[in-house]
């Protein structure tokens, strides 16, 4: 086997994968329920929510395109960074379209408030957010998404896109670690 066997920390599931696909679909009917038949943008940040959004995308009838940015708001680990900025911009015009920003989670609402500021300056006709997760106990910024799949408690999670030093985002559970 190697000696490759270091310690892995423990997973305990927070939300299992058949509730998260559920919720999803809820999600996609609802987002299309409300946009009638307009085409809907869908702006994902890299890396966390790109699970979430093949998800999303194809929960949502009906005219979707999507598009990505990267921001980069978190340092490798569990420390935030502080810092905001953005690592890759988008490949197309936001202007008179309606944009649906689609994050994997809302933690203090820093980087939402600096990118939703930041897509508002290309005049899209609206824009919404549509979170995964939200952990409202940790807002530093008022961030209101309209479109959230599940509101968790002030613990760290991983899995469905989310890592912890890049590791984890294949899981198809959203767990917490170490505990
Ligand atoms: P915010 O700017 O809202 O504090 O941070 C949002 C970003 O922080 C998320 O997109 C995500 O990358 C990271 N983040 C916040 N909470 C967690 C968490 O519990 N687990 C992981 N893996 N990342 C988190």
């Amino acid at each position: 086997m190697g000696d490759s066997t270091a310690a892995q920390p423990s997973l305990r599931v927070l939300i299992p994968r058949d509730r998260i696909q559920a919720r999803i679909e809820e999600l996609g009917r609802q987002i299309r329920a409300d946009y009638g038949d307009k085409p809907i943008y869908l702006i994902a940040i890299l890396k966390g929510a790109c699970i979430f959004l093949s998800d999303l995308a194809r929960a949502i009838p009906g005219s979707v395109r999507f598009d990505f940015m990267g921001i980069s708001s978190y340092g490798r680990g569990k420390t935030p960074s502080g810092e905001v900025k953005v690592t890759k911009d988008l490949d197309v015009s936001l202007e008179g379209v309606d944009v649906v920003i689609v994050e994997d989670i809302v933690d203090t609402g820093v980087t939402l408030t600096y990118l939703t500021h930041l897509l508002q300056q290309r005049r899209p006709r609206s824009i919404q957010i549509a979170a995964l997760l939200d952990k409202p106990s940790r807002r530093l910024r008022p961030v209101h998404a309209k479109y959230v799949g599940f509101t968790i408690p002030d613990e760290f999670v991983v899995g469905f896109g989310l890592d912890f030093a890049e590791d984890y985002r294949n899981l198809s559970d959203i767990c917490v670690v170490g505990d």
